[in-house]
């Protein structure tokens, strides 16, 4: 059968005054039901615009998709008005963002917040809007959900507040939740509260989960597989475990590297050399030759397509069953 959500060759390119930035360059993933896929790269990689681009919540112009395919149930979303994208939001994909306080209201209470999400798009009345605001307050773990309603969101904690985004963004039971770097903001320890948060909920309310993140520590226990971006394209893609057992692109196994590593105590974290490229001149062959330990002629010259590694896995790198195998680390 077909997959719950499918970007297929997606393209998108932003038009500024300077030119034209590759932003996404031919991006395909899937999610099925219930799971949880880890979308990692750094900032300006694509993987937010290609969460964006899901959602229908793409800024044009300057944005521009230029091909591609978003299907959901086996319909393409490109292809569809924007009242039938409206309808789709919230009900069937839904989002939450790094920053709970730009994506709510101030001037308004939580509750009511929650509340008008259900009266306006599930019709309901006041009261049974209520009683459920309560209810998915509670869900996310809000302590006495029922007396916070009456609160703004600066009267909450970042913590709790993005929970309220959480709750909010449950409303309407979406099949799907987009969660782009849900807790770059947060100190560690709430940061590790709101990704259990998350696990608990995907695992009860049996939804599928996208997760964004720059950060390869937060998705281990989460994630059932990763896809890792750099300049607008999916480098590797591998079960969780595959992935950090033997990562098959050197863009990965340098990301690998950098996390700090108990056992490693004392020793010298190692980086990535080099900044990620301009999209408006994305280097020849392959775009992350400048900064690769293992580059050679060839990556200069053609650009590397995804290898298939088995169990699913793929790599864009002409040397990933050489860079899969080298273990030294
Ligand atoms: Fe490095 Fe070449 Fe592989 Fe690109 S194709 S990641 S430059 S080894
Ligand atoms: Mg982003």
């Amino acid at each position: 059968g077909g997959h719950l959500l499918e970007v297929r060759d997606l393209h998108v390119e932003f038009r500024t005054g300077e030119g034209v930035a590759k932003v996404i360059n031919g991006v395909s993933y899937h999610l099925d039901a219930g799971e949880t896929l880890a979308v990692l790269g750094e900032s300006g990689s694509g993987k937010s615009v290609t969460a964006q681009a899901i959602m229908g919540i793409l800024d044009t112009p300057p944005a521009v998709i230029r091909s591609g395919q978003i299907r959901y149930q086996g319909r393409d979303l490109l292809s569809q008005s924007e009242e039938q994208r409206r309808q789709v939001r919230g009900t069937e994909i839904a989002m939450i963002f790094q920053d709970a306080l730009s994506a709510l209201n101030p001037t308004f209470p939580v509750g009511w917040q929650i509340g008008e999400t259900l009266r306006q798009r599930a019709g309901m009345s006041r009261g049974d809007a209520r009683q459920r605001a309560i209810e998915l307050m509670e869900l996310v773990k809000i302590p006495a959900a029922a007396n916070r309603l009456g609160d703004y969101p600066h009267q909450f904690s970042g913590g709790m507040r993005q929970r309220v985004m959480i709750a909010m963004a449950l409303a309407l039971n979406p099949k799907v939740l987009i969660a782009d770097e849900p807790t770059t903001a947060l100190d560690v320890t709430v940061q590790a509260q709101i990704m259990d948060l998350l696990a608990d909920l995907r695992r009860d309310l049996r939804m599928a989960m996208i997760l964004i993140t720059h950060d390869l520590g937060v998705v281990a226990g989460v994630a059932d597989r990763i896809a890792v971006m750099y300049a607008g394209r999916i480098v590797e893609h591998a079960d969780v475990r595959s992935l950090y057992k033997s990562p098959a692109h050197p863009y990965t196994k340098g990301l690998l590297e950098s996390i700090p590593r108990l056992d490693f105590h004392g020793q010298q974290l190692s980086t990535i050399r080099g900044l990620p490229p301009n999209l408006m001149r994305i280097p020849s062959g392959c775009p992350f030759h400048p900064r690769c330990p293992y580059v050679q002629q060839v990556c200069v010259d053609v650009v590397p397509h995804d290898l298939v590694l088995g169990d699913g896995r793929t790599s864009a790198c002409h040397f990933a069953q050489e860079v899969r195998d080298d273990r030294a680390r």
